[in-house]
Order: structure tokens, then sequence, then C-alpha cells
């Protein structure tokens, strides 16, 4: 049976040219810095952000985790969006491991805060009060559409982290699509961060791995809390390898999967008991509500016929990412156009 899994860009698979650099490797152990394939990746990573350095880790979450330990102390706090992704999907590892607590503001609908919520959220010194260590935003913005945010958005929040003396944060885990998007180079983007995270396995289809990525001192800061997390890894060549494809090959396919999720916003726009904005769908992430019948229902009949994907609540989000052709997008509207034609 056809299968197209919409359900995330992370389920996207290496490509052939990943699977054959990552078997060719140049290794060594990392943990002496002797890997030289991570080593160049590492390199490559600082170098397209426009930093100094940069440090592989196992995921986004562990990414963003060792960014905040490097950045703030116990008994700090952190301002975040309230629909971010470090403040919702990422366990509380900053409190539980850190001792760090969150400080959240209104993400707006396309993931913008405003910088006069942030300068309001800002602690004065005063023995009452944590200590405010850390600013970051999210660009995409994933739980408000994937939006991505501009330089001057991200300009105007970094410049109240500067007034104040804050490290500036982006969790960049699909930066690349918003440069994509934007047309802007990814630099550009990150300009004012103190640190970026980004990931290497979403629309940049490697299977593992993120990038820290800052100046020398703070990456020196970020590796040893890496290791302290038991993110130190030995031959990790193998993961950057991948990633150099990645970095070489795979950014600017990502206008692709924007094409492909247009596509698929537009197609459902056309579905009855299906609303979209097709106008706020900027990348790959596709967000929308089924207004009728049971959603749980029709995910159930659409995954038997192969299309993975849905939830049992009203708002759904589909992903489109490497591997998914625009044939694949017009089947999947077939399949869903059916789930839901008991209900018209
Ligand atoms: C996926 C994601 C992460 C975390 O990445 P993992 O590799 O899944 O841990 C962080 N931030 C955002 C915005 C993400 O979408």
């Amino acid at each position: 049976m056809r299968e197209v899994d919409l359900r995330s860009d992370t389920v996207s698979l290496p490509s052939p040219e990943m699977r054959k650099a990552m078997y060719e490797a140049e290794l060594g152990d990392d943990v002496y810095s002797e890997d030289p394939t991570l080593n160049r990746l590492e390199a490559m990573a600082a170098h397209v952000m426009g930093k100094e350095a940069a440090v592989l880790v196992a995921s986004g979450t562990m990414g963003n985790l060792i960014s905040i330990l490097t950045h703030a102390q116990r008994g700090d706090e952190i301002i975040v969006g309230d629909k971010s992704h470090i403040f919702r999907n990422e366990a509380g590892g900053a409190s539980a491991l850190g001792g760090v607590a969150y400080n959240t503001v209104r993400n707006d609908e396309h993931g913008m805060i405003d910088p006069d919520h942030i300068e309001e959220a800002i602690k004065p010194p005063n023995v009452h009060f944590t200590r405010t260590a850390m600013i970051a935003i999210e660009n995409t913005h994933n739980m408000c559409g994937g939006s991505p945010l501009g330089s001057d958005e991200t300009a105007s929040i970094a410049a109240v982290a500067k007034r104040h003396d804050i490290p500036f944060h982006i969790d960049g885990a699909r930066i690349f699509n918003a440069a994509v998007a934007l047309e802007t180079p990814v630099a550009e983007l990150v300009k004012h961060a103190d640190s970026i995270s980004f990931c290497l396995s979403k629309g940049l289809a490697c299977p593992i791995g993120s990038l820290v990525v800052g100046n020398e001192e703070f990456i020196e800061g970020a590796r040893k809390w890496r290791k302290m997390v038991g993110g130190g890894m030995r031959q990790a060549g193998v993961i950057a390898a991948a990633g150099i494809i990645a970095l070489e090959d795979m950014v600017e396919r990502l206008a692709e999967d924007h094409a492909n999720a247009r596509r698929l916003a537009n197609g459902l726009s056309r579905i009855p008991g299906i609303s979209i904005d097709p106008e706020g769908l900027p990348t790959n992430l596709v967000f929308f509500n089924v207004d009728r019948g049971d959603p749980a229902n029709i995910m159930r009949e659409m995954n038997k016929l192969g299309v993975k994907g849905g939830s049992p609540s009203r708002r759904w989000r589909l992903v489109t990412h490497y591997g998914i052709t625009a044939d694949d997008v017009d089947y999947s509207l077939e399949v869903i156009a059916s789930a839901m034609r008991g209900y018209e």
C-alpha cells in the first residue's frame, strides 16, 4: 500500500548521498576533538551562521538545554514565548536539570513576541527577584503555524536583550526554513543572537543531530554541559557526515517542501468541513481545523489508506518534507477528502 507520512519532518529519511557519506566518513574520537568529519561540520555550521564556533548535540532539545545551562545559573529565569517548544515540549528540562525558572510572555499568531512585553518581564536586580539570564525566540515558530520571523522582528527583540545585557538565544530548529521562505541568508536572521540551536534531523533530513552555535567562550561552556548531560559522543563523524551533506545540498531544497505545503493548504481549503487560512502558511507546517465529524475517526480512516498524520482533536498539523512529492500531496488530499465525505 502507498504510504505518505505527514506527521512531521522528523520522519524524513537520509538521502542516498548521506548514507554513502556516513559509510565513507573519516572518523576519530570527538571527546578528544579528533573526529575530522565532525570538526569539519562544526566549522561549516559556525561559518554559515556567521559565528565563531559550533558543537554537535544529540537533539534540538539537548541543544536548547545546554544553551540554557550555559547562560543561566540555578535560581535564574529565562524569558520564553508561552507557545515555545522550550516551554511546552522539552519536559521542563531547564527547571529539572538546571534549577532554572521559565518566565513566559505571549506569542502572537505568528510566533512573534512584543518587545515591550519582554521589557516588562525582565527582572531588575533585587534580592527578591530571580535574575533574568536568557531571552529566547523560536524561528520558524512551530506551534504558531511554522511562521518565519524576519530580521527586523528579531532585531527588535535582540535590542531589548542587549539593552539589559541579557544573552539572546534563538531556537532555530527550523531556521533554514525561515531563511529559505524569507529569501534571507541565515546569518542575517541570527546576526544578533548569542546562541542558536538548529536541527539537522528535521527538514534537512539527517537521521540524528542538532548544532549549537555561538562564540568560542560560549561553545566551550556548552561542550562541558554537553559532557555533563551525557552528550559527549565518540566517532560522531558518522552523524556529521550526513550533516555536511545537509548543509551543502538540502537547504535550497526546502523550497520544494514549502511549495508542497502550499499545494496541500490550497487543496485542504477546498474540502468541505476543513477550515484553513492558506495565506498564513509560509513554510512546511500546515495547520488547519477539522470542523465536521469525529476527528479521531477521520484520522483512523485516513491512516488506513496509508496517509499518516492527524490528531483526535480538531486542530491538525500536517508536515511536508524530503521524500514527499507533489503527487503524494495530491494523493493525501484525495484520501482526506474521502475520509471527510461522510460528514458533508
Ligand atoms: C523539534 C523542535 C525542537 C527539538 O528538537 P528534537 O531534536 O526533537 O529534540 C526544538 N525546538 C523546536 C521549535 C522544534 O520544532
